[in-house]
Formats: structure tokens, sequence, C-alpha cells
């Protein structure tokens, strides 16, 4: 044998007495069999066997499975970034003539791949308000399968009545889908909420951008889908598998090393934002400061009801003496908070956002609006960054 023949042949297994804290990186696009009897009756979508890298390795079914964990669920897949688990989501339960129906204020581009790609497949989506349970319930119709949720909106934070939504679309047999990127499976139960007589209603299935609190560095983009139902699961992991919906091993590492953490960051982060929240409420040119767990936020009781915890986030929506062009000013001026997209990393993030044009529908946030991300700096660090930044507004 030739020695470049050797190296590839070389006779590593992996040890045995030898263990430590992290799960080990299997990486694999081709999986071997040891006979053709094997290759042929081995299953992955019950995950009792190893076929291809695609279909899942060792690390990818570790990290689905403590997913699952987190969230209270039986099943998880991985997808390569939260909005492909939105997409793995539509793509698995509608078919032409079907009609889906989001919540107005649905992260931006789950409602860009509703209204551009499914609409081309003879897909229709619809939106409903959010904060209106009555609104959902005249929105459905007979071709009516898919009800997405998300808790609090994307931006603007108002959060829904999960319950009394999800009341409805059982009374219409409907399959609900929950983003719930925010909740990171610790602000609430998704598959286990408190119901009205002290029934327990749950979603049908979650999804998750694990690039966001999971994973937790601000480095990865990734996601997953959640159910407690195997049928469901079993039509997503085909899906899935069609798709050609693949995470990579080293990804995977990253988020497996941030989960370990999670906890701890979003507590950390729940603080901070909560307490900068509160402190923002009393600056100068603050119209309202949206987080759900501030008394007067739109949806404060309806979180109070089913939440335990809230994610590092608020948005402030400017007054009349603000125009836009200084609330843009203001945010050049922060030099803790930078600008950029995403969340749940160490560096505080905002963005200015001008929500009309994200709706369909009338909102009462009608002034320049900035969302915070808070960090992992020290709260103190960020309040005077904050302060400092607002003073652009006197000028
Ligand atoms: C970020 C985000 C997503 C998408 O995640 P990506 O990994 O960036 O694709 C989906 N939903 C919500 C609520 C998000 O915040």
């Amino acid at each position: 044998m030739t020695r470049s023949t050797d190296l590839i042949h070389h006779p590593y297994r992996p040890p045995e007495g030898f263990e430590s804290v992290p799960v080990a990186v299997h990486k694999a696009s081709t999986v071997l069999f040891p006979d053709v009897a094997a290759m042929r009756s081995r299953r992955w979508v019950d995950k009792s066997g190893y076929t291809y890298g695609l279909h899942g390795t060792p690390t990818t079914f570790t990290l689905e499975a403590r997913i699952a964990t987190l969230e209270g669920a039986k099943h998880a897949l991985l997808a390569p970034s939260g909005l492909a688990a939105i997409v793995l989501v539509d793509s698995a339960l509608l078919s032409a003539g079907d009609e889906l129906l989001l919540p107005d204020n649905a992260y931006g581009p789950g409602k860009d791949f509703a209204r551009h790609e499914l609409a081309r497949w003879g897909i229709v989506a619809k939106t409903y308000d959010p904060m209106d349970p009555s609104d959902l319930r005249r929105q459905i119709t007979p071709r009516t399968r898919l009800v997405w949720l998300e808790a609090p909106g994307s931006v603007s934070l108002e959060f829904p009545d999960l319950p009394a939504l999800l009341s409805v679309c059982r009374e219409h047999e409907l399959v609900t889908a929950l983003d719930n990127t925010w909740g990171a499976g610790l602000a609430f139960d998704a598959f286990d909420l408190p119901g009205p007589d002290g029934a327990r209603l749950g979603v049908d299935l979650s999804i998750h951008a694990l690039t966001k609190y999971p994973s937790g560095g601000a480095d990865v983009l990734m996601g997953a889908v959640c159910t407690r139902d195997t049928a469901l699961y079993e039509r997503l992991a085909h899906t899935h598998a069609r798709l050609g919906h693949g995470v990579g091993a080293q990804d995977v590492e990253l988020v497996l090393r941030g989960l370990d953490s999670l906890h701890l960051r979003y507590a950390a982060q729940d603080q901070a934002a909560r307490t900068l929240a509160e402190r923002v409420r009393g600056l100068p040119g603050v119209r309202r400061v949206l987080h759900p767990a501030l008394p007067g936020s739109p949806g404060h009781a309806q979180w109070k009801a089913v939440g335990r915890a809230a994610a590092g986030l608020f948005s402030v929506e400017f007054d009349a003496h603000s125009p836009g062009a200084k609330v843009d000013a203001l945010v050049d001026r922060l030099r803790l908070f930078r600008i950029g997209y995403s969340w749940g990393g160490p560096m505080s993030l905002a963005v200015p956002y001008h929500l009309a044009s994200m709706r369909e529908r009338a909102t009462e946030i009608t002034g320049p609006l900035v969302r915070f991300a808070v960090g992992l700096e020290a709260v103190d660090d960020l309040w005077d960054d904050l302060t400092q930044a607002w003073a652009t507004l006197k000028s």
C-alpha cells in the first residue's frame, strides 16, 4: 500500500477509556456501513441509525436532543438558520391552494418568504392582528392550514394572549407554529401553557433561531424546529432531507458550547434590559418603551400570565419632537451599542426601524423606533452610553 493510501486508511478508532465534557465533533458527508445489509436496513428518520451526513451524525443528534429538552418538546430538527427553520415548516405543511396566517408583527423575512416564494407556489399568506384573537378567528377560512404565532412580536415586542390564540386554532383544528426565538425555551413553556379553566394548551411546533441566545456568540447561524408530535416530526424530517437542510459539525459544536451557559446569559441579559428599559422611560423624547415585562407595555398582562423571564430586548418609540433624522443621529452617536442586526450575543446592538412600512395593518406605534438588544457589558456602562447619545436630541 502506498503511504498516501495508508494515511487515509489509518487505524484511528475513537479511544476507549477517554471521557471529556464536550460532545465530540463527528464530521461526515459519507457514513460507512459494515456491509450492504446494514446499508439497506438503517433508518435515520427515527434517529436509530446513521446513513449520510445530511441525515444526521452523533453530534447533530445530540444537539437536537438538547434543544428538544430545553423546549420541553420530544423531537427537534436543525436547520441552517432560523429563517431556514421557518421555511422548513412552511414547505412541509403547505400545498397549492392552502392559506397560512401570520401575525402582522411576525419576523419580517418569514413574512417575505410567504409573500414572495410561497405565493409563486399558489399558497396564500394572510395576516391577523396578534393582539385580537377575534381577528384571528375572522381570518380563518376552510383553506387555512397553518397559523404562525410569535411572542412577543418582532421589533414592536407586543406580547399576545397565546392561550386565547391557541384556543381559536384548536376550535378549527389548525396546526400552530410558534417562533420562540425570543423565549429561547426559558421565558415560557410553549408546549405547556396555562389555558382557560385550568386546561393546558401547547403549540404543535416551535422554531428557534439558535443564532441568537443558544449560540450566544454572534458567530453562527442555525435554527431548529421542535415538536411533541411524532407524526408531524417525521413529516418535517422527510421534507428536511429533501430540501438538503444540512448544518456544519463545527457550527453545531459552537451551539452546544453556547447552550451550557444559556440560562445564565439569558437571566443576565433579561435583568440588564429591564434595568435599562425602566431608566430610558425617564429620558426626554421618549413616547414609550416597549418591553413585555414593563407594566404598561402592550401585552404586559399576557406576558405575566405565561412568562417567568424575558429576553434582553426593548424598543423605544420617540415622540413627535424627535423626527427620524434626529433619532438616526442618536443611534450614530452610540459607542457601546453598535449598529447591526440579530441579537443574543455579547455585544449590545441598536437598530432604527420605521414600523409603519413593516406592517399591513395600522399600528399605534407611529413614531420613529429603535430596538435595543442588550449584550453582556456592565449595565452602568451601557446606561452612560445611552445618556451621552440622548444628548443629540437637544441639539
Ligand atoms: C433572528 C430571527 C430569526 C431568523 O434567524 P436567522 O438565524 O438569522 O435566520 C427568526 N425569528 C426571529 C424572531 C428572529 O429574531
